[in-house]
Order: structure tokens, then sequence, then C-alpha cells
């Protein structure tokens, strides 16, 4: 049995001074108030975080988007050109390495599990591999190597828009009828059993643009249990084409014609009309919001303070992995709300601070959102921990809330973290993950393989 002693902890009733908390198998047993002289001794003990969205593979993208192209109007379409032609060279290893590289900075910012939307499934030409699970095997193994907690959603991916269009170019890569859908998803199950007891599976049609409704409709029987995931009203002309195509706007379309509830995630939501967003919020789904992408790809602003008004749920991710960092995302969603309603501590309620509401959504609904038994410090659930020094320049003289404040707003979480555990494995340690300079040497070697410019 595992035992950390923490001066501080923030448990599912606020901030508790002297807590004791012992785990064993991945999970928390017993929790107390008594010292135990075997325990490790923390300063401050959190429960960490899922990442309830990530394409690991376009971490390999960061850094190559960022030029003016000299004819068109850059836009998220522009940039998925390009990221069309960049995944033209991954190979399975190549989106191994990759992966295994963006979950140790996961883990490193925070963040114990992660839910990886995954719809890069098929070789160059569109072919499936002999394993036609081949991909998903390759993160499924990169997770067991960095010690994260995997919810894989295997993505189904038909056409190319609404119109029912071919998929072209990069987007073969993607394609699956539903038949070949089936039997990649129970491939990929049977790749989640041999891999972490931690691991869940659940499902992801990509959008209502690349999805067809009768094909929707059968998601559930496919995956009846696991947590479904969607792109939802990401741009403006998505909500145009789905208008067009399907009748109303995406929000509108998908509370009336699926069973929308807690098990579902809807990933962005930053189009939504007031009454939209007050729909969503009651239907107990939770929306997937990934402020640093949204950001970087210009798709606007999620109507933040008017959910929470509707006692909505949100959880963040980290998408594009353009910059993997949990509290880079926090202040950012932060910031946007501040910037389009000019006010200050915009997402706060009056009994907890700014950094305390966020911080709390994105524990308890990535836990939701991910089919995870976690996002609290309490027996019976996933040790997943975050353990934060208060002997730094962030944190030093904070206490309770305003030590989630100071690791948004002002540290980033820079210097913080010394410590993260998922579901009781031991993976950063003293600030580093425990295999840092081999995983980056593999990374290194992998972008030394793909071309750089496009
Ligand atoms: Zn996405």
């Amino acid at each position: 049995m595992q035992s950390i002693h923490a001066r501080l902890a923030l448990m599912p009733s606020g901030w508790q001074k002297d807590v004791s908390v012992f785990f064993e198998n991945g999970f928390i047993k017993q929790i107390n108030n008594e010292f135990s002289a075997t325990a490790r001794s923390v300063d401050i003990l959190l429960p960490a975080p899922v990442n309830l969205h990530s394409h690991t593979f376009q971490r390999a993208l960061s850094g190559l988007t960022e030029a003016r192209h000299p004819t068109l109007n850059d836009s998220f379409w522009t940039w998925r050109e390009l990221m069309y032609i960049f995944i033209a060279q991954l190979k399975p290893e190549h989106v191994g390495a990759i992966a295994e590289f963006a979950f140790m900075e996961m883990l490193e910012t925070g963040f114990a599990a992660v839910a990886e939307f995954h719809y890069l499934h098929h070789n160059v030409d569109g072919q499936p591999y002999d394993d036609i699970a081949e991909m998903a095997g390759r993160i499924i193994h990169a997770a067991d190597r960095s010690g994260i907690g995997l919810t894989l959603l295997p993505s189904l991916y038909m056409q190319g828009g609404c119109d029912g269009r071919d998929l072209i170019g990069g987007q073969r890569r993607f394609g699956c009828s539903l038949d070949l859908f089936e039997n990649l998803f129970s491939k990929t199950s049977s790749h989640i059993e041999a891999g972490a007891s931690d691991h869940k599976l659940g499902v992801a049609p990509h959008s209502l643009r690349a999805v067809t409704p009768d094909a929707l409709a059968q998601l559930e029987s496919i995956c009846p249990t696991g947590p479904i995931h969607i792109h939802l009203a990401e741009q403006k002309s998505e909500v145009i084409e789905v208008l067009n195509h399907l009748g109303s706007r995406p929000a509108e379309w998908i509370l009336n014609n699926l069973n929308v509830d807690h098990r579902w995630c809807l990933i962005h939501c930053t189009q939504m009309t007031e009454s939209e967003t007050k729909l969503i919020a009651k239907s107990g789904a939770i929306v997937g919001l990934c402020p640093i992408t949204e950001s970087n790809l210009g798709d606007g602003v999620f109507n933040g303070t008017y959910f929470l008004d509707s006692h909505g749920r949100f959880g963040i991710g980290t998408d594009s992995n353009v910059h993997i960092s949990l509290w880079h995302e926090l202040a950012t969603l932060e910031y946007s709300q501040r910037l389009s309603e000019h006010r200050r501590s915009a997402l706060a309620s009056l009994s907890q601070s700014t950094g305390r509401t966020i911080f709390d959504n994105a524990t308890k609904s990535g836990a939701t959102a991910s089919g995870r038994n976690s996002g609290e410090i309490m027996e019976g659930k996933l040790a997943d921990f975050i353990v934060l020094s208060a002997d730094n320049e962030y944190l030093c003289h904070r206490e309770n809330d305003q030590i989630l404040d100071s690791l948004i707003f002002c540290g980033r979480g820079r210097s913080c973290i010394t410590d993260v555990w998922s579901a009781g494995r031991h993976v950063v340690v003293n600030g580093r993950h425990k295999d840092r300079d081999r995983i980056v040497q593999a990374y290194r070697t992998t972008l030394g393989q793909i071309k750089q410019t496009f």
C-alpha cells in the first residue's frame, strides 16, 4: 500500500489540512488525518483531471502552420488542408512516438489521463492496415509506456461533408463505412483489453459533417456503454452547412434527434445561440472546451458564463496539442470570457474563486466525459493526483483557492508541480516524467524523419 500525507489537500468537501491518502492497485483505499511515518510527505495534493479531447499526432504539426498564406484568408479550413498534407508522411511508428511524447507532456502538466479522439486509422492510400486497429494499438502502447490513463475514442468518419461527398486526399486515412468501423471498433477493443486496467473505450462520430444521421443512430448499439464524443458547432460555415442539409443548427439537431445525455461530450460548441446553450446545459452532456486550440484556429468564444448560469458542465481538452498546458488552457478560457464580456472573474461564483471553479469543472466533468472513475480524492476512486510544492515563488504564502488562482494566472504550473500519479502509477517525479530522456530522444528521431515544410 502506498501513502501520501499532504499538508493541504483539495477534497470533495473543500480544502483540508493534514490529509493522509492510502492507495493500492490503482485505487484510493483509505483517507484519514493520521500521520504515518512511511507516508510520502507533500505540501499540496490535488485530484488530477482528465484531458478530455486530444488528437496526439497533431503535436508534431505545432509551429508549422503559423505563416500567412499568400493568397488565402488563413482559417481553420486552410489549417486543415496543411494537416492533411502533413499526415501523408506519418507511419505507425511515428504516430506511436508522437503520442508518447504528447502523453508525457500531458502528465507533466498535471493530466492523469486523456480521452484520445482517434481518427487516423488507415494507410496513406486509405487502405486498412493488416490489423485494422494498428494505429489504435500504437496509441494504446504509447499510453501504457508513458503511464497515462487512456479513454480511446475510435472515430467514425464516413464522408467529406453533409452532402455525402467522397473523402479526398488526406481524409482517406480516416474513412470507414459503418461495417468497417464495427470491425475496427471490435479489434480496438481487443487492444484495450490487453492494456492497463484503467483504460476505457468509447466512440467518436467525428462531426455532423462526416457522419450520416442513419449511422449516428446506430453508434449507440456498437458502443452501448462507453462515452460518446463529437465535434459540434466549432465553425460558422459548419453551422450553415448543417443548417442547409439537416434543417437545423448543429446543437439543435443533435438534441432533437439523438439521446444526448451524460454519456455525451460535445467538443467546442463555440457557435451556439443562448437557447442552444441552455438546452445543452439541461441535457446533462459535458461540453469539451479546448481554449488554446480554439484560439489558435480562430474558432470563436464559448458562451461560458451563460452556460454556467444555466448549470452546464464543461471539461478541458488540448485538442490539436499546439501547446500542452492544463493551466494555460484554464487561463485562456477565463480570459476569453473577460475579453468578450468586458469584466473580471467571469466564471467565478460567489463562493469559489475563478481558478477553483474552472479547475473543479475540469476534474469532475473530465472524469464523467471519459468514463473514468476519478476526479475527486475519495475512497474508491482512482489514485490520480497532482502534488504541488509550496516552496516556489508562485505558491509561497498562498492558501486554498489562491493556490489554484496563482497556478493558473501567475505560474501556469511551471516549477509548481513536483509529482503526478495516474491510477497509482508514479509517473512524474521532481517535475519530470520518469522516462523523459528516452521519450524525447524518440520524438527527436521522428521529427528528423518528417518533412518540416509542405
Ligand atoms: Zn478535435
